[in-house]
C-alpha cells in the first residue's frame, strides 16, 4: 500500500537523521557545522526537553523517559534518555511525568470570520485572523490549512510575516478561493462570497491559474446542492478543474455529500475528501477505489455530531474552552443545542451512526485518513474542534494512536511538510506538553500543560487573560 511505503520511508529518514544528530550532540559545535545551520549554533542554545513520555507522531511506539533536543527552533535529536547525549551548557527542561506530541496538522478550517456573537465576512481582516492563528496555537494545532474561503491577499502577507518569523500563532496555509458553481459554495452566508463561481471549463482553468500563481496549499470544489437549494458543479467542470490543477503540481480536496458524486470524484482524480459521503453508509466499491486511488480523507465528523444533541452535551463544559470562548458565545451554542428537536436529534444520530461506519470501514481497509474539523464554521470552535476529531475518531473504533498518528504526521504529508506533526531530527519544535496521556485517554489532548510552536513556548497565560478581558 502507498501509505505503508511513505511510513517506511519516514522511519528509515528518522533513523539516519538520529544517528546523525547523537554523533554531533557531544561534540563541539564546529566540528558539526557542515550539517545544518541548526548543528552549527553554539551548544548553549540548545534546550533539552527530559523525561517526558514521548509520541513522535510517526506511529512508532511512545518512548518513556524520553529526551527532545530542541535548537534554533528545530527538532536535533530525540529517543530515550540513554541514547541521547546531553549537550554541554544546555538549558534543561525537566518534563518527568508529563507527555509530550507533536503539535496537531489540521487541513480543515475557515480563518477570520467568527468575532465574538458576529460571524460576518466584514470580520475576515487580518487582525482577526492572527487572534485565530493566536487561538489554534493556545489548543496546540501547530498548523492550519483555511480550506476555501480565503480571498484577497491578506493571508499572504500573514504567511510572509510567518515565514520571516515576525508573526506568531499556528502557520497557516489556504486553498485561497475555493470553486464552486455560482453562489453555490460554502452553506454559510458569510462566506459564500469568497468563493469563486465557475460557469464554464475556461473559467475553471482560468481561476485555477491564478490560485497558482498566489502560492495555495490546495485547490477545494464544492460538489454538492444543498439539500436541492443550490446548483451543483458538474463534472465536465471539475474535470477541468482536477486537470488544471494537477498541471500546476496541486491537490484538489472536495467538499462532499452524496456517495454517487464521491464515486465521480475518484475517478475523475480528486485527491482528497474534506468530508465523509452523508447521503448514506461509504460502501466497499467506493472504499476500495478510495485505497486504490490514495484519496485521503478528512472524516470531519464533529460538525455533524454536534446535530445529535438536543440538550448542550457535556463537552461544552470543557474547563479549555471556557479559556478561550466568551460567556455570551457559549451560552448561545449551548441555546442551539436546546432548540433542536428531539426527532431531529435522533434523525442526525442515525446518519452519525453511518458516518462511523464508514469512518471504520475507510480505517479498515488502509485509507489514508488526515485531520480536518471545519473549525471556524460558526461556533465550532479553532483548536478545540480538532481535539473532539480526536474524541470522535477513537470512539469510531480507531485507537488512540491512530488517531494521532492521522491529526499529525499524516496530515502533514499530505500538506507536503516533512518538518511539521512529527518529533524527529529536522522537524520544527512544534510540540504539546501534556499533564496525561492521550494513549490512556484520548481527550487527554486537552490537558495542555505548554504550547510550543518553532521552539517559543506560546504565552498561554497572556493569551487567557487577553481573551477574557471585556
Ligand atoms: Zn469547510
Amino acid at each position: 500500500m502507498h501509505s505503508r511505503d511513505r511510513r517506511i520511508v519516514h522511519c528509515a529518514t528518522r533513523g539516519v537523521a538520529l544517528a546523525a544528530a547523537v554523533a554531533c550532540a557531544g561534540a563541539p559545535a564546529a566540528g558539526c557545522a557542515g550539517d545544518s545551520p541548526e548543528s552549527a549554533a553554539p551548544a548553549s542554545s540548545a534546550v533539552v526537553y527530559d523525561g517526558a513520555t514521548l509520541i513522535d507522531g510517526t506511529g512508532l511506539p511512545a518512548t518513556e523517559a524520553a529526551r527532545l533536543v530542541v535548537d534554533q527552533g528545530a527538532v536535533i535529536a530525540v529517543g530515550p534518555q540513554a541514547e541521547i547525549e546531553m549537550p554541554s551548557g544546555a538549558t534543561v527542561v525537566d518534563l518527568s511525568g508529563k507527555t509530550v506530541m507533536p503539535a496537531l496538522v489540521n487541513l480543515h478550517g475557515h480563518v477570520g470570520f467568527q468575532r465574538g456573537l458576529t460571524y460576518d465576512a466584514a470580520n475576515y481582516t487580518r487582525e482577526n485572523i492572527v487572534d485565530h492563528l493566536n487561538r489554534y496555537a493556545y489548543y496546540g494545532v501547530g498548523v492550519i490549512v483555511s480550506l476555501g474561503t480565503d480571498a484577497g491577499d491578506v493571508w499572504s502577507g500573514i504567511r510572509r510575516d510567518q515565514e520571516a518569523g515576525n508573526l506568531g500563532g499556528a502557520r497557516l496555509f489556504t486553498a485561497g478561493r475555493g470553486l464552486a458553481r455560482p453562489n453555490a459554495g460554502p452553506g454559510a452566508a458569510a462566506l459564500r462570497t469568497s468563493a469563486y463561481g465557475v460557469t464554464s471549463e475556461e473559467d475553471g482553468r482560468r481561476y485555477v491559474q491564478e490560485l497558482a500563481a498566489q502560492g495555495v496549499a490546495f485547490v477545494k470544489v464544492w460538489v454538492d446542492d444543498r439539500g436541492g437549494s443550490v446548483e451543483k458543479l458538474e463534472p465536465a467542470l471539475y474535470r477541468a478543474i482536477i486537470e488544471e490543477a494537477h498541471q500546476h503540481g496541486l491537490d484538489v480536496i472536495a467538499h462532499v455529500f452524496y456517495h454517487d458524486d464521491a464515486e465521480e470524484l475518484v475517478a475523475a482524480g480528486v485527491d482528497g475528501f474534506a468530508h465523509l459521503v452523508r447521503d448514506r453508509e461509504m460502501d466497499d466499491t467506493l472504499v476500495a477505489a478510495i485505497v486504490e486511488h490514495d484519496v485521503f480523507i478528512m472524516p470531519n465528523i464533529g460538525i455533524s455530531e454536534r446535530g445529535r444533541h438536543s440538550s448542550p452535551p457535556p463537552w461544552l463544559a470543557a474547563p479549555i474552552l471556557a479559556e478561550t470562548v466568551a460567556a455570551d458565545v457559549l451560552a448561545r451554542a449551548a441555546d442551539s443545542f436546546s432548540r433542536r428537536a428531539a426527532d431531529a436529534a435522533e434523525r442526525a444520530a442515525r446518519s452519525y451512526e453511518q458516518m462511523e461506519r464508514s469512518l471504520a470501514r475507510l480505517h479498515a481497509a488502509g485509507a489514508s485518513l488526515v485531520l480536518g474539523s471545519d473549525s471556524g464554521v460558526q461556533d465550532h470552535f479553532y483548536g478545540f474542534s480538532a481535539h473532539r476529531e480526536l474524541e470522535l475518531m477513537v470512539a469510531a473504533g480507531l485507537s488512540p494512536m491512530d488517531a494521532i498518528v492521522i491529526a499529525t504526521s499524516r496530515s502533514a504529508d499530505r500538506l507536503g511538510l516533512d518538518d511539521a506533526g512529527r518529533l524527529a531530527p529536522g522537524a520544527r519544535a512544534d510540540f504539546i506538553v501534556l499533564d496525561a496521556s492521550p494513549l490512556d485517554d484520548v481527550t487527554n489532548t486537552r490537558r495542555i500543560s505548554d504550547v510550543y510552536i518553532g521552539g517559543t513556548a506560546v504565552d498561554r497565560a497572556a493569551q487567557r487573560a487577553g481573551w477574557a478581558a471585556p
